[in-house]
């Protein structure tokens, strides 16, 4: 099937591109290029531009009449910069998200997949940290608050327009394509497991665990890691099974959580790296970031029964696949 990926020169929409093709399907890459990578998005049919260009869509759909879905992850992503600039994210991930998704529907696109986060259950996570997609939603940054309304729109869009759509509520994803073709590309990341290697590397001098009063078994942050290649993989079983899950789920939208249903702590995950990395690294103890919150981890049951998907990567080769990325494709790739 042809599948359009906005966002698709992103870290997660490139690795999804890749999944599709391993799949047998065709992505059709749309992204502006803000923050994705050029090399990510040219080894597929490419349109560089914005996802409200009502024309740039048109021009798409006219050159690939048989585009079957649409995955929509083209997305600021950054959730101290949301606070710092409201505006600029509800404007390019809500405004134009419904612009997209009106022209999709004028287009006839009858399906869409919408990256959507964990983070829009906030810190309504109980006692268990466990979260289901029928959690109510309390998210607690701008960022969170887009995936949110977004949301709600498509939601309401799907109920009203020609096409049906899932919203794919991701945790943790980490670490790289296994076959090493696409990855993260932050020069200063701010995710744990990138920030661990490049404490391995030399690149940060130390690690700081950041929060150790939360009330999980060990004080530390609780999160559920995805190996970022289950999570593509994800995306294609979504594509190839939209129509049964709606036979069996019903309705015009299906939130679907995407996680391991495991939760891990910043010092287990650190322990797991340490076992990879072969050595003990520098780390410190230190404050909560601001609007850091204990965490949560997912009831993946839903995606095990609509998608038949689960996480099969362990953490181990999640490490192990991010270390590689980091330290010797990013380099050649930033040139550093
Ligand atoms: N974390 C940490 N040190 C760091 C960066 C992150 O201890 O240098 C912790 C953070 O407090 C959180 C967990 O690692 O408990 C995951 O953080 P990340 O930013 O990767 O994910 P998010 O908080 O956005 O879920």
């Amino acid at each position: 099937m042809k599948v359009l990926v906005t966002g698709g020169a992103g870290y997660i929409g490139s690795t999804t591109a890749s999944a599709l093709e391993d799949a047998g399907h065709t992505p059709i890459i749309l992204d502006s290029l803000i923050r994705g990578r050029r090399e990510y998005a040219v080894r597929y049919p490419f349109y560089e531009g914005d996802i409200a260009d009502r024309e740039l869509l048109g021009r798409i759909f006219r050159e690939h009449p048989d585009i079957g879905a649409t995955l929509h992850f083209a997305a600021l992503i950054v959730v101290p910069e949301s606070v710092a600039h409201p505006y600029l994210y509800y404007h390019e991930n809500v405004v134009k998200s419904l612009e997209l998704f009106r022209a999709l529907d004028e287009l006839g696109c009858e399906r869409i997949i919408f990256s959507s986060s964990a983070s829009i259950y906030g810190s309504n996570t109980g006692s268990d940290f466990k979260v289901s997609e029928d959690t109510p939603h309390a998210p607690d940054s701008p960022y969170a608050r887009t995936k949110h309304m977004i949301e709600m729109a498509l939601e309401d869009m799907s109920r009203a327009l020609h096409f049906r759509s899932i919203a794919l509520r991701y945790f943790n994803p980490i670490g790289a394509d296994p076959a090493m073709r696409t990855g993260p590309y932050d020069e200063a990341p701010t995710h744990v497991l990138d920030i661990l290697a490049d404490v391995a590397s030399g690149r940060i001098p130390i690690f700081r665990i950041t929060g150790v009063d939360w009330p999980t078994r060990d004080g530390s942050g609780i999160r559920d890691y995805l190996h970022v290649w289950d999570l593509a993989r994800a995306h294609v079983l979504a594509v190839e099974r939209f129509d049964a899950a709606f036979d069996a789920f019903g309705g015009d939208f299906i939130p679907i959580n995407l996680g391991s249903g495991r939760g891990v702590t910043v010092r287990e995950l650190v322990a797991a790296f340490e076992t990879v990395w072969g050595k003990p690294i520098a780390k410190e103890e230190a404050p909560p970031r601001d609007g850091d919150v204990a965490g949560a981890y997912a009831s993946a049951d839903r995606a095990a029964k609509l998608l038949g998907w689960k996480t099969e990567l362990p953490l181990t080769q999640t490490i192990a696949d991010a270390l590689r990325w980091v330290h010797e494709v990013r380099p050649r790739m930033l040139g550093y």
